[in-house]
């Protein structure tokens, strides 16, 4: 198993763009420089496949309107290359008014809480904004009180389960239908010390019970057919938080979370593309 490291010098304007449409096609991680992107995709995403998607990129930025002359070239990295370049790159951030997200080859931040996250292949790193506004809202809504059962449904690298466990959440599941995203998650459960998560392979059918806080961050597709469970899971004045949909998809999700008796209450936009949302009973 490896990765390939796309290499992209882009125009300033259709940076947002493209690291956004990256992470759509399967993205481990992008870093940004001066005057490149570093974007990380794991080989089973078929670099035929890959070359095809940076190439409509091109007539998707024309069509928005954006400067769509960029040039890319690519290398493969077997799984070593990988640690030892992506390693270099991973750097740790600050997420909301405490958390620090940090690779577990980094030293932890004093003061804060850390959450150590090695990606390996999977999607989660902290630095999408999605994930970053998913632990922002995750920090308030715990500061606010929420602190008995919380489920992460499609939890990747785990981050957003990790960071509940650490704000204080009494019990935690993550799930997810990739195996690799199980690998990552259960591995960063045992980094982080962590003895009251558990981590399942599947879609949120496998998880039990009832939650005081989902949180989903998902395709607006997803998102709409899970509606239905995500609302039988939530406990009376229980909190959904969404993430993960495209400006523009949001009230189709929000119309199928009212059908299932959730009333909706916050909305942030996240840069150019992204929303995510708030919702009760
Ligand atoms: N929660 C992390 C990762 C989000 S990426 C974060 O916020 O950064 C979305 C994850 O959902 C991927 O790992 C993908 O494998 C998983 N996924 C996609 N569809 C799913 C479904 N129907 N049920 C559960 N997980 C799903």
């Amino acid at each position: 198993m490896g990765y390939y490291e796309f290499n992209i010098q882009v125009p300033d304007e259709s940076k947002d763009a493209i690291i956004n449409m990256a992470y759509e096609s399967g993205s481990l991680g992008v870093v940004e420089t001066q005057n490149y992107l570093l974007i990380y995709f794991p080989d089973h995403r078929g670099i035929k496949k890959l070359i095809d998607d940076f190439a409509s990129f091109k007539t998707i930025l024309k069509d928005s309107g954006l400067l769509h002359d960029f040039s890319f070239g690519y290398v493969y990295l077997s799984e070593r290359d990988w640690n030892e370049s992506w390693k270099k790159k991973f750097q740790p951030i600050d997420v909301g008014e405490d958390l620090s997200i940090i690779p577990p080859w980094e030293i932890s931040r004093f003061g804060r809480i850390n959450l150590l996250i090695d990606p390996g292949m999977a999607f989660g790193t902290g630095h999408h904004i999605t994930t970053k506004t998913c632990l922002e809202l995750i920090e308030r809504l715990t500061r606010e009180g929420l602190k008995e059962r919380f489920l992460d449904v499609g939890t990747g690298t785990g981050i957003l389960a990790i960071g509940a466990a650490k704000l204080g959440f009494r019990e935690v599941v993550g799930v997810d239908i990739d195996p690799l995203a199980i690998d990552a998650a259960k591995r960063n459960v045992n980094l982080n010390g962590l003895t009251n998560m558990t981590i399942l392979e599947g879609t949120i059918s496998v998880a039990k019970g009832a939650y005081d806080l989902i949180a989903a961050n998902l395709m607006s597709e997803i998102l709409i057919a899970i509606a239905p469970e995500i609302s039988s899971r939530l406990k009376n004045k229980g909190i959904v938080l969404l993430s993960g949909m495209i400006i523009g998809q949001e009230d189709e999700v929000i119309a199928a979370m009212e059908k299932e008796g959730l009333m909706f209450t916050e909305r942030y936009y996240d840069d150019i593309r992204w929303v995510s949302l708030v919702l009760t009973r």
